[in-house]
Parts: structure tokens; sequence; C-alpha cells
């Protein structure tokens, strides 16, 4: 059995937020040596478009990390693409994380790219030298028609050209499971990381779930109604909860495992202080890029 792969995801800080904090996330992470890093990419109009790539030309040149640039496409032409890929190889990044991205109330898109995989076939013909990565979606994407037709959409997109695959958060690891089950019968043989988002805030679990669609199990609604106004003591079961995630997952012999870190250092250090002795010989060995062989 291949031994899975560990990666964490960061956002770039918001605008008005000083500059120094990715830095003081990145300094918090360092020693984790996960076998990639991947930096997420603004849809909104205040979003800073030479963000993902600054961040992990740091990553990459600062910390010795490979980085993952994502790159949504639904409100940009064939320039602005072109532009992001420029910066994005500047950067050194030699993977990209390929999305539609989601709607912007009031912004119209510019129907180039309606798809991730119209910008997975663009950009597999343009940079044939790129690894790239795709979304999916254990419980199924909240706008797809039924699992089915997803499933469907997600084979378009690794026929397209992505060669792995990172899920969207989910708490139940049955629906995940499942998920990689029907995704191998329908053809889709590309690796799977899982991804887990650590419980510490009562209303963002309520909101990731609503927009998200990932259903909340019995055990984190008890969680949430024991411990919703102790943040301090929900952050500790969430920890717990994420860690005992990952166990089952790993024993079960997924692919890897994708952290959404949410830039808190604390709570990424203390699982990944849990769970480093599952991912032996150890994360941070990888391939260039940091994704397991094709
Ligand atoms: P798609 O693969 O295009 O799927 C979206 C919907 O369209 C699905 O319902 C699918 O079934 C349907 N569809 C796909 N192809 C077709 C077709 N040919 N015809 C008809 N319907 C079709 N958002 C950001 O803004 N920035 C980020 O950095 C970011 N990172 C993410 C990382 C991960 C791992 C995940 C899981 C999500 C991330 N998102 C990010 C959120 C993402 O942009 C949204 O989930 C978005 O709604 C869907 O993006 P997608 O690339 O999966 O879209």
């Amino acid at each position: 059995m291949r031994e899975p792969i560990f990666s964490l995801e960061v956002f770039p800080p918001k605008r008005d937020a000083p500059v120094g904090t990715i830095y003081d996330t990145l300094d918090g992470l360092e020693g984790l040596k996960p076998d990639f890093i991947s930096v997420t990419y603004g849809t909104g109009r205040q979003a800073d478009r030479t963000a993902t790539a600054r961040i992990c030309r740091t990553i990459r040149r600062e910390y010795g990390i490979d980085a993952v640039a994502h790159l949504t496409a639904r409100y940009a032409d064939q320039d602005r693409v072109d532009e992001a890929l420029d910066m994005f190889d500047r950067a050194g990044v030699k993977a990209v994380l390929l999305l539609r991205g989601d709607s912007v109330e009031g912004r119209r898109p510019s129907g180039v790219f309606d798809h991730a995989s119209d910008l997975v076939s663009y950009v597999h013909a343009r940079r044939p030298d790129l690894t790239l990565l795709g979304a999916c979606y254990p419980e199924t994407h909240p706008e797809a028609a039924s699992p089915a037709e997803d499933l469907d959409h997600l084979k378009m997109k690794v026929d397209a050209g992505v060669t792995h695959l990172i899920s969207q958060l989910f708490y139940r690891n049955s629906d995940f499971l499942d998920f990689v089950d029907r995704a191998g019968r329908a053809g889709i043989d590309v690796p799977i990381e899982a991804g887990i988002m650590p419980i510490t805030n009562a209303r963002q679990v309520r909101h990731m779930s609503r927009t998200c669609a990932a259903c909340i199990p019995d055990g984190v609604q008890r969680m949430l109604e024991r411990w919703g106004d102790e943040p301090a003591s929900l952050k500790e079961a969430g920890i717990i909860y994420a860690s005992e995630q990952i166990c089952d997952l790993v024993a079960r012999g997924v692919d890897g495992i994708h952290l959404y870190s949410m830039n808190q250092c604390e709570v990424t250090r203390r699982i990944w202080r849990n769970v480093r002795g599952l991912f032996r010989p150890g994360p941070g060995q990888g391939q260039e890029a940091g994704l397991p062989p094709r």
C-alpha cells in the first residue's frame, strides 16, 4: 500500500490585515514538513490577485516546501488566466489547483470558463508541464442535480488533465470512503486526498455545513451543543475529532490528508503531533510538487 501524503492549506491574509500575518502562519507551520502547502485564490472584487503567487514563492524559497497555487476562473478571461500562470511560473510553482470558484454577489461571470473542466482543458493545452489538481465533493457539490451527475462532471475534469483531487471538508468518514468507492467505479483513478477541517468554532461549522452541504453527524452536533459557547473546550474537542478522523482514514488506506489549516497554527500543530507517526516514512520526502507519482 502506498504511503499517504499529508498537505496543508493556507489562505492569503485579508487586504486590511498586517502583511506579516502570513509569515507568522508559515513560521508556525514550517516544522510540520508537509508534502505541500496549497494557497487559496480570492474570487471577490477586493482580492489581491498577486497574493497567491507571492505566498507560494515564499513557501518554496524560504521554507523549502513545495507549493500548490489555487486558481479560480469564473470571473476571468484567458488573459487573466495567462497572467496568473505567468505569476505562478515566476514563483516557481509546478502544480496548480484549478477551480471554477463560487458566485460573488452582483458580479457577472465572464462566461469563458463556466466549469473547472473548461479551465483544466485550457491550462493543460497551454502548460503541459504543470501538474493539475482539482476539487471534489464527497457529499456532492451543492449545485449538482444528483451525485451521479456530479461524478460525471468530475470524470470530465480528470479526463481533461487533472491528476490529483482534493476533497471538500466532511465530518463523517463513511461519506468520503463511499465517494472514493463510487469514483473508482466511475473510472476516476487519480489520488484523492481527504479534506479535513478542524472544528474550532460553532458558528463556522454551521456556516460551512450550510455552504458546503456537509452533513453534521450526531457526534459533532453533540459537541456543538455541549461546548458551542465554550470556545476553548470546543477547540480541544475539535482537535481530538480531527485527529480521530485522520487516524481512521489513514488506517483505511486513503491516498492522503489535506488539512484546512485556516491559518491556525496551534490547532494544526497539535493535530499533527497526534497523527504524525501514521505518515511514516514521513511527508516532505515526496516528488517535486509533492504529489504522488502518476
Ligand atoms: P466545478 O468542477 O466546475 O463544479 C461546480 C458545479 O458545476 C458542480 O455542481 C458540477 O457538478 C457542475 N459542473 C461541472 N462541470 C459541468 C459541466 N460541464 N456541465 C454542467 N455542470 C457542470 N474557492 C475559491 O474561491 N478559491 C479557492 O482557492 C478555493 N479552493 C478550494 C479548494 C478545494 C479543495 C475545494 C474543495 C474548494 C475550493 N474552493 C475555492 C471552492 C470552490 O470554488 C467551490 O466549491 C465552487 O463552487 C466549485 O468549484 P469547482 O472547481 O469544484 O467547480
